[in-house]
This record gives structure tokens, C-alpha cells and sequence, in this order.
């Protein structure tokens, strides 16, 4: 199994250990023709607005909404979340309107223990950093975790959103439950 880790900036070298620790490889993308010959896309957290820029700079937003409409499973994590989701920075891949750092000053970085059902019984420790959340969420998408601000796990058909950064935690059940999307979908294509 192949996954296409968009490195243009971020806390890559993280969802990189995590994927790998997993058994799955890594290709890691900077420019189009990458993602082409993977099963599956992360997109880590950063700078949504310097994604979107370097993204399309590059052409890689079209692979990535070729990527959706082909069936292969996108998670997006942080700023990941706001480039799949609804707003004026994403590409709307997610029905869901996004507020990008819906936190404020006040708890621009914290963690909750999330219950999130899908993952089991234990509660998964999530790290919120300038964080945004799923406002609203539309018809066909699954809510898998929410706080009061807000939706921060959410899936919607071939597409996996967090608000937390699953790659900052040993807790690999997020990916896992990832890589199981990403077999659904070769098993589709
Ligand atoms: N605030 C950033 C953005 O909206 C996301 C922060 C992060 O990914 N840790 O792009």
C-alpha cells in the first residue's frame, strides 16, 4: 500500500513514522505525478493558505480532487482538514464549512481526551494546534467526533478530516482506521 504524504510543509517527517510504522510506504509529494501511483493521500498539517498556493502552483490540487472522484481515501489533518473542507482557503472534497482557527488566542494549543466510537472504547488523546473545526456538516457525512466548538473527526464517503494532529500521539488507531479506508478503496478501483 502507497501513500502520497504532501511534504510541501509541515510536520511531515511524523505522519511519515506513523504511516511506515504501519507497513505502509510513503511517497512523499512536492510536485504533481506522485500521487498518480498511490492508493491513498495525507494531507499534515500547516499552513493552509501556503498549501493552496504551492498546491496549485504545482498542479496538485487537481490530482488530489482526480484522486477523490477516483475513490481513493484523502485524510486530512489541521490545515489538511482546510484544504479538504468548505471555505474560501479548501477545495470543498468535504461537506462540511470550516472555520480556520476556531480557537482564538485563548486555547490556541490544547489537548481532550476525545471519545471517539469508531476507534473503540479508550479515548484518544487529540492535539489541537490553531485548529480549526467542521462547523456544519451536510448530508453524507459522518460526525466520528465532536467537541462544543465544534466537529473535529469527520468522514464523508472516501475522505477522513481531523481537526488534531494524530501524528503527535503514539496512538496509532486513527491511521489504522485510515489505512482500512485506503483498502476499501483499491478493493473499489
Ligand atoms: N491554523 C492553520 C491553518 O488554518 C492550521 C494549523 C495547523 O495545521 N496546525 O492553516
Amino acid at each position: 500500500m502507497k501513500i502520497a504524504l504532501l511534504a510541501f510543509q509541515g510536520d511531515v517527517s511524523e505522519h511519515e513514522r506513523a504511516i511506515e510504522s504501519l507497513g505502509a510506504e510513503v511517497r512523499l509529494v512536492r510536485r504533481a505525478g506522485v500521487i498518480d501511483s498511490c492508493d491513498g493521500i495525507v494531507i499534515p498539517g500547516g499552513e493552509s493558505t501556503t498549501f493552496m498556493r504551492l498546491m496549485r502552483g504545482e498542479g496538485v490540487d487537481q490530482e488530489i480532487i482526480e484522486a477523490k472522484n477516483r475513490g481513493k481515501a484523502i485524510f486530512g489533518t489541521c490545515a489538511g482538514l482546510v484544504v479538504l473542507g468548505r471555505s474560501r482557503y479548501g477545495l470543498g472534497l468535504i461537506n462540511a464549512d470550516v472555520k480556520r482557527n476556531a480557537f482564538g488566542r485563548q486555547r490556541e494549543s490544547f489537548e481532550a481526551m476525545l471519545d471517539i466510537p469508531a476507534l473503540g472504547n479508550e479515548p484518544f488523546k487529540a492535539i489541537f494546534i490553531r485548529a480549526p473545526v467542521m462547523e456544519q456538516v451536510g448530508e453524507g457525512v459522518e460526525v466520528l467526533a465532536r467537541i462544543k466548538e465544534g466537529v473535529v473527526l469527520a468522514r464523508e464517503g472516501n475522505i477522513l478530516a481531523s481537526s488534531f494532529h494524530p501524528e503527535l500521539v503514539d496512538d496509532t488507531r486513527l491511521y489504522r482506521y485510515f489505512l482500512r479506508m485506503v483498502e476499501e478503496g483499491k478493493s473499489r478501483g
